[in-house]
């Protein structure tokens, strides 16, 4: 190609037509760039954009062009920038999806933060009497929840007639009319670990190898309609405390304590008389109502009182059954239902709540964790 025009103009019209020519050819190139990992990316990166690039190289030409052709050269060069910037930065995108799929794990994503749980009421609430009870010297105990006969009825004094030895509070696993010891059960209550303990703690001729105090949390079972007040499982926490010399005046003042600790430092307790196979004699006690104090509101009936407990001192035919000489050694139990403690303190109307694991209901517990 020969260019008549005067010499002084010469370089600027070549260097302007050159420079034309190799954006063209640049444009052709970044069009079909292709790349098959990330380093190939940057490789075209580096070769036409950074500061030494054929791009930015033609930025610096640009100075040599006519100032008439400048507007014209200069979107060119924009055009062509744009263009590379838009593929690289696309075949970047491509390769960091090919690698994630590769690994299964998207790097690129937006982190979110990560909702923690919260512990369950009757978690709280049972963690709360475990440890009021430590305090007192009392140790964990725990037991398997499908149990046998002897250990939930037939070593707690269980009359062989009694009602819940019947189907209709208790749900059975496997029968044996002939020799109801060997009937296998849903535990229908946490005493049966009591029972297996104090087997455990003997010598032949029924000495104690150390006194007993435990704490024994865990599920029951009983078979009950489903409603807002009675469910077919739910968890109890029993205490057992056997030695020489101990008395009933040691069960009361365990359980003030454990009533303060729970609900108050102003907390009174009443006992009254009751009935259960396993004690002798047996009560159920009360605390002072902690919404009015005592003086009589709906929560505790206009009585004042509330009930959350059973207790007594522990039945000889039971410490007899379970190999512990009741001539010389005398013991206290006292068991709760957990669901109870937690309702009173907390107020949960409906015992089916506990089991639906409505995130709303859970929830509201978070703070007590
Ligand atoms: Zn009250």
């Amino acid at each position: 190609m020969i260019y008549f025009v005067p010499l002084h103009q010469n370089l600027r019209i070549i260097s302007q037509i050159m420079i034309l020519d190799k954006i063209d050819e640049l444009l052709k190139e970044v069009q079909t760039l292709s790349a098959k990992n990330a380093d190939e990316v940057e490789q075209l990166r580096l070769k036409y954009l950074s500061k030494k690039g054929e791009i930015t190289a033609l930025m610096n030409d640009f100075r040599n062009v006519a100032a008439d052709q400048k507007k014209t050269v200069g979107m060119k060069i924009n055009e062509l920038k744009a263009l590379a910037t838009e593929r690289i930065n696309q075949l970047r995108e491509e390769c960091a999806n090919q690698e994630t799929t590769d690994e299964a794990v998207d790097l690129t994503r937006t982190p979110y933060p990560i909702q923690l749980g919260t512990r369950h009421p009757l978690t709280i609430v049972t963690n709360e009497i475990i440890d009021i009870f430590s305090r007192m010297g009392f140790v964990l105990a725990d037991g398997p929840e499908v149990e046998d006969d002897l250990h939930v009825f037939t070593k707690m004094n269980f009359a062989a007639d009694h009602p819940a030895r019947d189907m209709q509070d208790t749900f059975f696993v496997s029968q044996h009319p002939n020799d109801v010891t060997k009937n296998i059960l849903l535990r229908s209550h946490t005493s049966s670990v009591q029972a297996r303990v104090m087997e455990h703690m003997h010598t032949e001729d029924g000495k104690l190898t150390a006194p007993i105090r435990v704490i024994c949390p865990g599920r029951v079972y009983r078979n009950e309609a489903i409603t807002a007040r009675a469910h077919c499982f739910f968890h109890q926490v029993e205490g057992l405390y056997i030695d020489k010399n101990v008395s009933f005046t040691d069960l009361k003042q365990v359980l003030l304590s454990f009533a303060r600790e729970m609900f108050g430092a102003d907390t009174q307790i009443r006992l009254r008389p009751s009935y259960f196979p396993f004690t002798e004699p047996s009560a159920e006690m009360d605390i002072s109502c902690f919404i009015c104090g005592g003086e009589g509101c709906g929560f505790c009936k206009h009585t004042g009182w509330v009930e959350i407990l059973g207790c007594g001192m522990v039945d000889p035919n039971v410490l007899e059954q379970c190999g512990i000489d009741s001539k010389i050694y005398s013991g206290y139990a006292f068991g709760m239902g957990v669901e109870r403690i937690t309702n009173l303190k907390y107020r949960v109307s409906d015992l089916r709540m506990f089991s639906e694991n409505d995130v709303r209901f859970l929830k509201e517990f978070e703070s007590a964790n």
